[in-house]
């Protein structure tokens, strides 16, 4: 408009012009809000706003920004060594990190595979499977049983296995490879498994044992499929019974290693531990994109010993020297930290101040668990107008379908952590 003033700045167009941003179309009139810098639980936006962070940026910033403690140790690291390829070189942060992950996860997990992201993780994981089974001399175990409202991460083999519907991966399905799905537990956290929720798992892993490598799921809490919390006593009975019938357990800790349930991985609460277990949001407490897949000295020896005698799988940027500091200086700087007084204090706040919700009529249900906290409407929320609205209320919430959630880094204040509960029942309220 001719005489308007406006302080956008120039690369704003050039991200409304150029760039895709996740699961959203280039050129769309959904707003994006430009971030200019970070630090504690506050997001500073380009016109001098500031928002309560309510998301971790999906989850990862577990001590929020600008980070004094991982800060230092990436300046120094940078001063050292940036980048290495890591075929045949190798370097301290990373052996310290794989020496630090081997300890904090559980007993029989020995043996480390850094990765790029989440995704390729899980494709790690299944890969490390058959190629086990394969060792074994049973090459026909290639297939993979997975829970319904589960997800595993956006490439080929992590879509494979991730729900069909609320994974929005049904326009691949021609290309993708046909897994087993088994119905979501339907059992509480905090209650006993019911024999409906055994009984799908137990038919599905007895009549396919032959064909199926790996049983994959994500502990306790089903995070982008639903966010879903589901009975511990599940994961004992899924244990038990892949033992029983000879199927590999992988766990996805993805999105709920790093203390974000209330215990340092979630398979804790059932006291189990998986064949191999897939890291990474957290990791580096968000600084920079960095994944880890761990299994026992068993598994990773009968790949040794079986044809090719290597695991076969090598990422360009694997084990990034900075990305590895970053991550021993969050892991240390977490361990050091009273972390689970403070996921219990969030999540007794949460419960508090989010129950009121559950008097709307839109609300469906309101769950916590850790410092997790849920609302599920009934319908799928407006994202053209929602996100707009919480930034209005000066907090950071992005809703997904007809889920309203927080997952805060552990450091919020309760005054801050009240103002994002405080936004959430007055949106809901106004709906
Ligand atoms: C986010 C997530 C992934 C995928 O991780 P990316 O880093 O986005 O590739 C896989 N599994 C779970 C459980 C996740 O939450």
């Amino acid at each position: 408009m001719p005489g308007t003033v406006t302080n956008e700045a120039p690369w704003l167009s050039l991200d409304r012009g150029h760039v895709w941003h996740p699961y959203s179309a280039v050129g769309a009139d959904t707003p994006v809000f430009p971030v200019v810098a970070a630090s504690g639980v506050r997001l500073r936006l380009a016109d001098g706003r500031e928002l309560i962070d309510g998301m971790a940026s999906w989850w990862c910033a577990i001590h929020g920004y600008n980070v004094p403690e991982i800060n230092a140790a990436l300046s120094a690291q940078l001063d050292t060594l940036a980048h290495v390829m890591f075929g045949g070189l190798t370097h301290a942060p990373a052996a310290r990190l794989a020496g630090r992950l081997v300890e904090l996860t559980p007993a029989p997990l020995e043996s480390v595979f850094f990765s790029d992201s989440g995704s390729v993780a899980v494709e790690v994981a299944l890969k490390m499977a058959i190629q086990y089974w394969h060792a074994r001399g049973k090459p026909r175990k290639q297939h993979f049983a997975t829970l319904r409202r589960g997800y595993h991460g956006d490439t080929f083999g992590a879509m494979s296995v991730s729900d069909p519907e609320t994974g929005m991966h049904t326009l691949f399905s021609n290309m993708l490879a046909q897994q087993l799905f088994i119905d979501a537990p339907t059992s509480r956290f905090g209650e006993p498994c019911n024999a409906t929720d055994v009984a799908a798992l137990e038919t599905v892993l007895t009549a396919h044992h032959d064909e199926l490598a790996a049983l994959i799921l994500e502990p306790v809490v089903q995070g982008a499929g639903g966010m879903r919390f589901y009975a511990a006593d599940y994961l004992k009975q899924a244990r038990a019974l892949c033992d029983e019938v000879g199927v590999l357990l992988i766990c996805d800790e993805i999105a709920t290693g790093f203390g974000r349930t209330g215990r340092l991985f979630a398979c804790e609460h059932a006291g189990i531990a998986p064949d191999i277990l897939c890291l990474g949001k957290a990791l580096t407490g968000g600084y920079l994109t960095l994944a880890a897949t761990l299994t026992t000295a068993g598994i990773a020896e009968t790949i040794r010993q079986g044809d090719p005698g290597v695991f076969m799988h090598g990422p360009t940027f694997m084990a990034n020297p900075l990305a590895c500091t970053a991550a021993l200086a969050s892991l240390q700087l977490l361990l050091d930290s009273p972390w689970q007084g403070r996921v219990v204090n969030i999540e007794a706040q949460l419960a508090r101040e989010l129950a009121p919700c559950r008097q709307f009529d839109s609300v469906a249900e309101v769950r916590t668990l850790g410092a997790i906290g849920v609302v599920e409407l009934h319908a799928s929320v407006n994202m053209q107008r929602l996100p707009q609205q919480f930034v209005d209320a000066g907090v950071w919430i992005r809703p997904f379908g007809k889920l309203i959630y927080l997952m805060p880094p552990f450091i919020i204040n309760t005054e801050d952590l009240g103002t994002l509960t405080a936004a959430i029942t007055h949106i809901i309220r106004k709906l």
